[in-house]
C-alpha cells in the first residue's frame, strides 16, 4: 500500500523529516507517536502534496506509484485521504455540492461517469449514518459555525464519502470529548475493510484502545525511532516520551 523509503523534507529551508522509513501493508492500521514538534503533521503534509514543503531526499511510493511527483488532487483521487487537526471553513460552499464536486472528481479521475443525483443521495444517506451526522449538516456551509466535535465528525463523513484506500487522521481525536471520539473511532472502524489502511497520529492512548492499531510508531526529531505493537501506546500513556529519549541517547 505504503512505502516510504529514507524521507527527508524541508520547510522554509529547515530539515524536520530527516530519513522517515515506513511500511504499511493493505489492511493495515499504523498508529504514529510522537512529542510536539516531531514532525508528525509534516509527515502527512509531505505524504498528501503540501506545496509548503520541499522533499530533499528518499521515496514514496502508493500502490506502486510514484506519488511524489503526483499533483495533490491526484494523490487524492488514487485513494490518499488527510483529515486535517484544524478542518477549514469554506463560507459560501454546501456540504452537499463540495462533495459532489470531490466524489465527481475522483469518479472522472478513474474513468466512471457521474453519480446521478439520486444514486448521490442515497450514498450522501448511507455515509451519513456512519458518522450519525444529521442531514442539516449536509446543507450547510463546509464547517461553517460548526463546533470542534462536528467538524471532526464531518471530516469522518467526507473520508467516508471518498473511500480512501489510505486514511490519515492527524489528531482527529483533538478537543473531542469520550462521545465524539467514540464516534470518529466507530466511523473508522466501519469503513476499515482488509484492503484499505489507515495511519492514525494521536497523543493519546484512548483513541488506540478504540481503534487498534496493528503498529505503533514513535516519531522523534524527524524520524521514527520505535516500532512495536499497542501495548507501546500503553506503555508511552503511563511513561510519556523520557525513557525513549534517554535510549537514544544510550545509542
Ligand atoms: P508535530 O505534528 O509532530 O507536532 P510538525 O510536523 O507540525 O510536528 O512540526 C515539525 C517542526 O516543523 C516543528 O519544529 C515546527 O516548529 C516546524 N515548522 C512547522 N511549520 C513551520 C514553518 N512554516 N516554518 C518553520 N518551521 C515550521
Ligand atoms: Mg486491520
Ligand atoms: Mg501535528
Amino acid at each position: 500500500m505504503l512505502e516510504v523509503k529514507n524521507l527527508h523534507a524541508t520547510i522554509a529551508g529547515k530539515e524536520i523529516l530527516r530519513g522517515i522509513n515506513l511500511t504499511i501493508n493493505d489492511g493495515e492500521i499504523h498508529a504514529i507517536m510522537g512529542p510536539n514538534g516531531s514532525g508528525k503533521s509534516t509527515l502527512s503534509a509531505v505524504l498528501t502534496g503540501n506545496p509548503l514543503y520541499e522533499v530533499t531526499a528518499g521515496e514514496a511510493w502508493f500502490n506502486g506509484k510514484n506519488i511524489l511527483e503526483m499533483k495533490p488532487e491526484d494523490r487524492a483521487h488514487e485513494g490518499l485521504f488527510l483529515s486535517f487537526q484544524y478542518p477549514v471553513e469554506i463560507p459560501g460552499v454546501s456540504m452537499t455540492n463540495f462533495l459532489k464536486a470531490a466524489v465527481n472528481e475522483k469518479r472522472k479521475y478513474q474513468g466512471q461517469p457521474e453519480l446521478k443525483a439520486g444514486d448521490f443521495l442515497k450514498l450522501m444517506n448511507e455515509k451519513r449514518k456512519v458518522v450519525e451526522l444529521d442531514s442539516k449538516f449536509t446543507r450547510r456551509s463546509v464547517n461553517e459555525g460548526f463546533s470542534g466535535g462536528e467538524k471532526k465528525r464531518n471530516e469522518i463523513f467526507q473520508m467516508a464519502m471518498l473511500e480512501p484506500k489510505l486514511a490519515i487522521l492527524d489528531e482527529t481525536d483533538s478537543g473531542l470529548d469520550v462521545d465524539a471520539m467514540r464516534v470518529v473511532a466507530d466511523g473508522v472502524n466501519k469503513m476499515h475493510t482488509p484492503e484499505t489502511s489507515a495511519i492514525v497520529i494521536t497523543h493519546y492512548e484512548r483513541l488506540l484502545d478504540m481503534i487498534k492499531p496493528d503498529v505503533v510508531h514513535v516519531l522523534y526529531k524527524g524520524r521514527i525511532v520505535k516500532t512495536a505493537g499497542p501495548e507501546l501506546a500503553k506503555e508511552i500513556e503511563q511513561r510519556g516520551y523520557d525513557w525513549i529519549k534517554a535510549e537514544l541517547e544510550e545509542e
